[in-house]
Order: C-alpha cells, then sequence, then structure tokens
C-alpha cells in the first residue's frame, strides 16, 4: 500500500513522532491534536477499515487495546483516564483508511461527540 500514508510513517518513509512500537503496532503523535495528548494507535498490518478485519486480525485489536493502556500507564494517566475512539467510513469521518484508534487525553472530554 504504497500510497497510504500511514504505510509510510510504519516504514520510515515519512517522519512521525512514535511513541510505541511492538511486533504488530505503531502509536504516534497526531499532527493535528484535538487534546493536550493525541496518539493514534494503529495496526502494522495494512486494515482499511473494520470492514475488512479478518479472523486472524481479532488478536490485533486486542493488542492494541492493551497497547493504550500501557502507553496511559508510562504517561501517568491511570487516575485521570483516557478516551479511544476510532472512525469508520464517511459518518464517521474517517479521513485515513488504515484504520486507527484516537488516543485522547489530557483535557476532560465532551461526551457524546458532535
Ligand atoms: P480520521 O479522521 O481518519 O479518523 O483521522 C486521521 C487522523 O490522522 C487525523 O487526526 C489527522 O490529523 C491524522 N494525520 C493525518 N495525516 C497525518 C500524518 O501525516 N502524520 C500524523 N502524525 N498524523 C496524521
Ligand atoms: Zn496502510
Amino acid at each position: 500500500m504504497q500510497e497510504c500514508i500511514f504505510c509510510k510513517i510504519i516504514n520510515r518513509e515519512i517522519p512521525a513522532d512514535i511513541v510505541y512500537e511492538d511486533d504488530h503496532i505503531l502509536a504516534f503523535k497526531d499532527i493535528q491534536p484535538a487534546a493536550p495528548i493525541h496518539l493514534l494507535f494503529i495496526p502494522k498490518k495494512h486494515i482499511p477499515t473494520f470492514f475488512d478485519l479478518e479472523p486472524e486480525d481479532s488478536h490485533i485489536i486486542g493488542d492494541l487495546q492493551r497497547a493504550a493502556a500501557t502507553v496511559a500507564r508510562e504517561m501517568g494517566l491511570k487516575e485521570r483516564g483516557f478516551r479511544l475512539v476510532s472512525n469508520c467510513m464517511k459518518d464517521a469521518g474517517q479521513l485515513v483508511f488504515h484504520m486507527h484508534y484516537h488516543f485522547l487525553a489530557g483535557r476532560p472530554l465532551q461526551w457524546p461527540p458532535g
């Protein structure tokens, strides 16, 4: 997926402020932060949306959520917490078609979102 911006970040073809990496997952700072802490957690496998998840991808989603908790703990967010959200397709406002979770923290967050 040469044209995918997140695959390019994974392959170090474009720079990103990476905060976490393991065999299956990468996390980096969002270029346009919507909160004091705004990270993106992505699978290293190019999966465009939730609709493209295969049964063998299930562990990636679990690993990704545990990675978010690990990073949150490291950032001292155990008490204040964080939000993990994913936009799927048009109505949700998905712009990058390499699935990802937004990790938002560092201020009280409104619910429900707009
Ligand atoms: P979506 O709307 O698809 O859920 O969110 C895509 C997110 O990716 C946006 O918050 C946007 O700021 C972020 N983003 C887009 N291009 C880049 C980039 O090249 N680098 C980084 N770090 N974030 C990006
Ligand atoms: Zn990709």
